[in-house]
């Protein structure tokens, strides 16, 4: 049955979708079975995975709004390699759409839990701030991913972020824990990358992943192509890092099965 994660920071341009695109490519190059769901409707992870937002019939959208079957509207993406619930333009009339359903923020658990045993790995991109969405992806997540950039607001952001969650424990998902935080777009030779990360690992000690995602520009260039970087430049420091990425969430997983099969015993 897969782990769920949602890749989520209300904070815009700080990676989420590149992640995203990137992790789920290295973990299926791992021969793992990965469903990704993009819930932002820029699409940018549909498109970045190539699917063209604009040709596909369907979205999250008529998934959410109970218009179409999670198995219909999946589409499987070759070029990447994994399987991807689409994005588009459609997706923002969701929310009001919902604004009446009772259940609304559990509409993607549902769903996903119709799929949950055909995948090792979903991932969840979402979209730069609270709502509907947002709250549906936590709902159905057993964890979050953070990616975050070392500058000097970061801290704060975080601080708000981890609010959120603890809410989100309080109402309507006791088990959601956090997965990793991600340092993205990292320049060792910033100083105050540095401090940021010294400071981060203070706070949140080994949540803090190890791998960081250098600032690489095949990872900028990759999404015209429609492409993960391991399938655009396979040799690129970015997609040698999201691949080492890959291999610390596959380790970290391991790790927490074991913990609860040793728990039962
Ligand atoms: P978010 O989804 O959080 O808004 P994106 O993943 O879309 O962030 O990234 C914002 C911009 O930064 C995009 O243009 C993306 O291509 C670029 N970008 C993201 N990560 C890197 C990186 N490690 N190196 C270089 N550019 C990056
Ligand atoms: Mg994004």
């Amino acid at each position: 049955m897969a782990r769920i994660f949602a890749v989520t920071n209300q904070k815009g341009g700080v990676g989420k979708t590149t992640t995203c695109v990137n992790l789920s490519a290295s973990l299926a190059a791992t021969k793992r079975k990965i469903l990704m769901v993009d819930l932002d409707p820029q699409g940018n992870a549909t498109m970045g995975s190539g699917i063209d937002k604009n040709e596909v019939e369907r979205s999250v959208y008529d998934v959410l709004t109970k218009k179409a079957t999670i198995e219909d509207v999946i589409v499987r993406s070759e070029a990447a390699g994994f399987d991807v619930l689409p994005a588009n333009g459609d997706v923002t009339a969701a929310e009001v759409e919902l604004l009446n359903e009772i259940g609304r923020e559990h509409r993607l658990r549902l769903a996903l839990n119709k799929v949950r045993d055909n995948y090792d790995f979903i991932l969840i991109d979402c979209p730069p701030s609270l709502n509907m969405l947002t709250v549906n992806a936590l709902s159905a997540s057993d964890s979050v991913i953070i990616p975050m950039q070392c500058e000097y607001y970061a801290l704060e952001g975080l601080a708000a972020l981890m609010n959120t969650i603890e809410q989100i424990r309080e109402t309507i998902n006791p088990s959601l824990e956090i997965e990793g935080i991600l340092r993205t777009m990292y320049d060792p030779r910033n100083s105050l990358t540095r401090d940021v990360s010294s400071q981060l690992h203070e706070y949140f000690g080994d949540q803090v992943y190890g791998s960081v995602i250098p600032r690489n520009i095949r990872l900028a260039e990759a999404p015209s192509y429609g492409l993960p970087a391991l399938k655009y430049d396979k040799g690129s420091k970015g997609a040698l890092s999201y691949l080492a990425l890959a291999g610390e969430v596959v380790r970290k997983t391991k790790a927490k099965a074991k913990e609860k099969a040793d728990a039962l015993v």
